[in-house]
């Protein structure tokens, strides 16, 4: 199916692209395009105004800002891949950036667009909640920070409003141990089941910082606030660990559809919960 007739501007600065988002009501930002053509030709979207916002220098730089890596929305899963920067501050982005879908994707998409989709099986969002990221969003009339954990809203439903464009994702730097398991039937499918999780402990062996974070779910992913409330602080035993998984797995809404029934998700997230927080809780001790 071809997209209904629209008409596609480029903008070269963002008061470019706010002057064109607000010429229409139903005008909609293209960043890499790898969601929004499928939506396109499927007529599942169908804005009257495409604005490219991908000539936006601004969008495209990577910088650290003190203890902050400032990533701008149209950089891509490759050029996280290959930042020197990000390899450095954020070792547990860059890792995930590499299972997201195949080469071609990873060369068009952008952080922006995949945020901004919030497939709930997408690959950044738990790693990002885990991270504590927060995104910038600009319009003509303001700016604002937003905890990305405010940000997403729902399946494929996020907080912005018309007019107003992603510009940056702004992450404090952590060079903690971290682990990221994306659990997949083929290597360039969504997850079935994903997590990230960080965790800093003392030598011994008393759990300082834990943050985990799971996809994948009907609703959106999300933090596992109880969970690391639970083990904060403590020198778990594995069985306290598995136990504590267990309960805490039994509350998840996973998706329920071909690619998985959420029974069988749910024990997915629990093995992948106990195997990848069991290494970072135990190994070295
Ligand atoms: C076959 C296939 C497999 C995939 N597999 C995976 C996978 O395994 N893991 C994964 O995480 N993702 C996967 N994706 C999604 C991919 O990562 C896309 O890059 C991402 O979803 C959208 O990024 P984009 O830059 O192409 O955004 P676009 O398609 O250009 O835009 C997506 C949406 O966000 C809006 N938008 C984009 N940028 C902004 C902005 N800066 N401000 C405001 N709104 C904005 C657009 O209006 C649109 O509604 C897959 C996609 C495809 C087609």
């Amino acid at each position: 199916m071809y997209p209904k007739p629209l008409t596609y501007k480029k903008a070269k600065t963002l008061d470019e692209a706010f002057s064109m988002l607000s010429q229409n009501d139903d005008a909609r930002v293209i960043a890499g395009g790898q969601s929004i053509m499928p939506m396109l030709k499927l007529r599942i979207a169908s804005p009257s105004l495409l604005v490219d916002i991908a000539p936006i220098r601004e969008l495209h730089e990577i910088r650290l800002d003190g203890n902050n890596l400032t990533i701008g929305a149209m950089v891509t899963h490759r050029e996280i891949i290959e930042s020197s920067e990000i390899g450095k501050n954020l070792p547990m982005l860059q890792e995930t950036a590499r299972h997201i879908a195949d080469v071609q994707i990873r060369n068009r998409g952008t952080i922006g667009g995949s945020i901004c989709e919030a497939d709930p099986s997408a690959d950044y969002a738990p790693t990002l909640l885990a991270l504590d990221a927060k995104v910038v969003l600009k319009s003509s009339r303001e700016e604002r920070t937003v905890d990305l954990d405010d940000f997403i809203v729902g399946p494929f439903e996020v907080n912005i409003n018309q007019g107003e464009i992603l510009t940056s994702v702004i992450i404090p730097v952590n060079r903690s141990p971290y682990s990221v398991v994306k659990y997949a039937r083929r290597s360039a499918d969504f997850a079935v089941a994903s997590m990230a999780a960080i965790v800093e402990k003392k030598p011994d062996g008393t759990i300082t910082d834990i943050r985990v974070a799971v996809g994948a779910q009907s609703d959106r992913p999300l933090r596992m606030k109880e969970l690391e409330s639970l083990l904060k602080g403590q020198k778990p035993q594995k069985k306290d660990l598995y136990l504590e998984v267990d309960k805490a797995v039994e509350h998840l809404d996973p998706i329920d559809d071909i690619h998985g029934s959420a029974e069988y998700r749910k024990e997915v997230t629990a093995n992948i919960l106990k195997t990848n927080l069991g290494s970072l809780i135990f190994g070295g001790i």
